[in-house]
Parts: structure tokens; sequence; C-alpha cells
């Protein structure tokens, strides 16, 4: 239900894109604004805020600013151990996300995209063939604060929602919602494993189940899960129960209360390795639910651009193919790039980082079976070295910089250089962008 803001005083936590999307949303509609940044910035980067009558602190979170807020609206960065919570519990104030506040404000079908990888990809693609009938956009985790839209009378919000946003959204219910794999990823935000698996439940259980959850059949936990959820259930990637969508003899086949139909040849989809194919699938999925035609489906998925930096060909030169997997910031997200390859083609991977010290196990599995050299790089390498060391793979070259990476690869005279550093990026670059854009940049221009 909407709420009549005027005069109400509403604190952001956090001087993020999100939070200044709710803060202008909310200022546009009358409400007393204040926004708390506990790191320093400099005014001029929030004084178009100031103009508008919007107040900012930075570097502290004083008094004034929460006392007597109605409600205060967080930006995903912040863990919920953060003091400033406290803070606010004492104070009684409930914390919503910003994606929360635009789905409170909308009263618009929400197509809700959560995941450990493939989000983006797969909420890209979704809005991509729904625009072929509706006015949707792609909104959340991808960049667009779903807040900046509530003006645009959209028909469906497609968002791309993190188990951060989730966890701060105890409303929030989407029409639709897609889970598409659950890994280890961001223990230390939630606390624990079980809490991060529980965020993202959260919107496929009673009270806020969807109408329809589509979930990966492939994933052994979601499949587990399935029982709980009193959604309407549609599994991707195999044929499992009365509804699905899966790969049978090379076509996409979509399957409702057991009645088969082909959507589209896979050789015919433009996006390479298995798990893309389980995004399309997703995403077709979401698209047969809203209604749009076998058709109209078929032309989107042949004009979709992959995003930047996921398994993205940049080049092929001197016989070499460059794939940009900067995005691939785990080791299973490196996996299904690396499991893309078939045997006996001649692969190098640039691999490392910044490690998030997860489980080394399958991926030097997948190394082995279908890696011919591995060129590391980063804080992470020496833990990689040892685990592929102790695997039996011994094809290893360390390297100082990013640049000495990318030309020892090619020295290796592969089929392909793969760039999937199943790490961070922090330790060299300024984030996954950056080193794919350096990547991009250096074999474009220099190799
Ligand atoms: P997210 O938004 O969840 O981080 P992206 O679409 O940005 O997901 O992809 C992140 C990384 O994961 C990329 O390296 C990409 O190639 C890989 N990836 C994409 N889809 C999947 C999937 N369904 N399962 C596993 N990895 C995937």
């Amino acid at each position: 239900m909407k709420t009549n803001w005027f005069d109400k005083k509403v604190l952001i936590l956090g001087l993020s894109k999100s939070g200044i999307s709710a803060a202008k949303y909310l200022n546009d509609k009358g409400a007393d604004v204040y926004i708390t940044e506990i790191n320093d910035v400099a005014q001029e980067k929030y004084q178009e805020l100031l103009d508008l009558g919007i107040k900012v602190e930075t570097g502290h979170h004083s008094d004034d600013f929460i006392k007597d807020s109605y409600l205060a609206i967080t930006s995903p960065g912040i863990p919920p151990q953060t003091e400033i919570f406290s803070r606010l519990k004492e104070e009684k104030i409930p914390v919503i996300s910003e994606v929360e506040l635009a789905y409170k404000e909308s009263l618009k079908p929400f197509i809700a995209i959560t995941g450990t990888n493939g989000k983006t990809t797969t909420t890209a693609l979704t809005a991509h063939i729904l625009k072929e009938e509706y006015k949707a956009e792609a909104c959340g985790n991808i960049g667009l604060p779903p807040c900046d839209l509530l003006n645009q009378n959209l028909d469906y919000f497609v968002l791309e929602v993190s188990s951060f946003q989730l966890h701060y959204s105890d409303a929030f219910q989407p029409q639709i919602a897609c889970w598409l794999n659950f890994t280890p990823d961001h223990v230390n935000w939630h606390g624990s494993l079980e809490n991060y698996f529980n965020d993202k439940a959260k919107i496929f259980k009673f009270p806020q189940a969807p109408a329809f959850a589509i979930l990966n059949a492939k994933d052994e936990k979601l499949v587990e899960f399935s029982s709980q959820c009193p959604s309407t259930v549609f599994f991707f990637a195999e044929k499992r129960g009365e509804n699905a969508c899966y790969i049978e003899n090379n076509e996409l086949l979509f399957m409702r209360n057991n009645k088969v139909e082909k959507i589209i040849d896979v050789n015919e989809i433009p996006l390479i390795g298995e798990h893309n194919y389980q995004n399309v699938m997703c995403a077709v999925i979401c698209a047969k639910l809203v209604g749009i035609s076998n058709e109209n489906i078929v032309n989107a998925i042949k004009s979709f651009k992959v995003p930047a930096h996921r398994f993205e060909f940049v080049t092929e030169k001197n016989g070499i193919k460059f794939y940009n997997d900067s995005k691939a910031t785990n080791p299973e997200s490196s996996i299904v790039a690396i499991n893309s390859f078939n045997n006996g083609e001649n692969v190098v991977l640039i691999a490392g980082g910044r490690d998030k010290n997860t489980d080394l196990t399958e991926f030097c599995e997948s190394v082995k079976n279908h890696i011919t050299s591995v060129v590391l790089i980063g804080e992470a390498a020496d833990r990689f070295e040892e685990n592929l060391r102790n695997s039996g793979f011994n094809n290893i070259y360390r390297e100082g910089t990013f640049e000495s990476a990318i030309n020892k690869s090619v020295s290796l005279n592969p089929n392909v250089v793969l760039l999937s550093p199943a790490c961070a990026s922090f330790d060299m670059f300024s984030g996954y962008e950056q080193r794919g854009d350096v990547f991009k940049d250096y074999v474009l221009s220099k190799v």
C-alpha cells in the first residue's frame, strides 16, 4: 500500500546509489529526508542532494538525524551486525530495503531473480524478452534502483535481487521469483551459510511466497527446498514435476501441466555454456508465465547480447580466442566457464586475485579435465597453486602483473585464453569491471 509521505521524517542509511534513489523519490513526495553515511565523503559529491533540500551527514551517525524517524531505508552494503541497527532498534525505527520501498510504492508486479551466480545475465535476458510485449525494465542489483523507475508506469519490474537486499525486505512479495542456484558466498556478511540460505529462501515461503517459484532442478539444495514452497513451482534444467523447462535432443522445451512445447533449437541460442542455457530456461519460464508469444521469445533470445565480463567473447587473434569472464569472482562461476570447453581444446586459464578462501576441490577437478595450463596472479596464487599441485595438476605459471600474465598465456600458443579468476579483484583493481576492461583493452591493442 502506498504511504502518504508528506512531512514524514525518513532516514536513509548510506550514500549509495539505491539510497540516493530512495531519497530523491521520497523527497519528491514531500518527506523530510535525512541521509547518514559513516564514511567521509566530499560535499561536492552530494551537493545536488543538499540543493534539493535533502539533509546529508557523513563520517558519523548523529542522534539528530536518527531520532523521531518514521522509517529507515538501508543500503544493502551495510551488514546486519553493524552498530547503527542496534541504535535504530532502541529507537523502535523500522528498517527496510530500497527494493521493499519500491515494491510498496509501485503496486505493479515484480519478477525477482536471485541466486549465487547468473542473476545479472538472467535479469537482463528476462527484461529483454518482456520488452517485446510489455513496458518492462531490468532493475535492482543490475545497476538501476527500482525507485528510479517508479514514475515510469511500468507493466513489470524485472528485479535482480541480492541476499543483502532480501535480508531487509520482509513484505516484498514478487509475483514470480526465480532462484538460480545456491553455493557458499557472502558468509561474512550474513554471519553464517544458514543465514545466507534463509535470507534467500524467505521470498519463497509464507507469507512472502510468490504465485510462481522458478527453481533449478540440478541444484539439490533447491530441489529439497521446493517441498517447503507453497507457490506453483516450475523447474528448469531438468524435466521434473509437471511444470518445467529443459533441453532434450538439442531442443529447449517448455512443459506446463505435463503439456510440452518446443521453444527454440539450442544451436540458435547466442550464449555459450550449460550455465547460460540454464539462465535462458529460467527466463523462458518467466516469459511464458506472463504470456509472451513463442515467436517473440525466440526473436528476443536471438538478439540478446550477454552483459560485459560474463564469459564474453573478446576477439580471435592469430588463432587464439580470448574470453573475458572477469565477473567470475568465485570458484563456482569459473567452473561453469571452464567446463564449457571440450576436452582436447588447448585452453589457458588466467586465475587468481583476492581469495575468498572457498573450497577448491571441484575447481581443481574442472581444471584437470578441461585446462592445459593455468597462469596465476594476485594474492590467491599461493593457495591456488598448492591446491592444484595437490590435485595432480602441475602446468602452472606465476606472474607478477596482469599484463605479463596475458603475455605468458599467449606465449603458450593455446586455442583459447580464458580470464576467469575465481577470485575478487580488489588486490589489483577497483572491481571486476576494471579487471575485465584492462584485459579487453590489452588483448585488443597489445597482443
Ligand atoms: P550474478 O549477477 O549473480 O553475479 P552474472 O550473470 O553477473 O551473475 O554472472 C556472474 C558469473 O557467473 C559470470 O562469470 C558468469 O559467466 C557466471 N554465470 C552466469 N550464469 C551462471 C549460472 N547460472 N551458474 C553459474 N555461473 C553462472
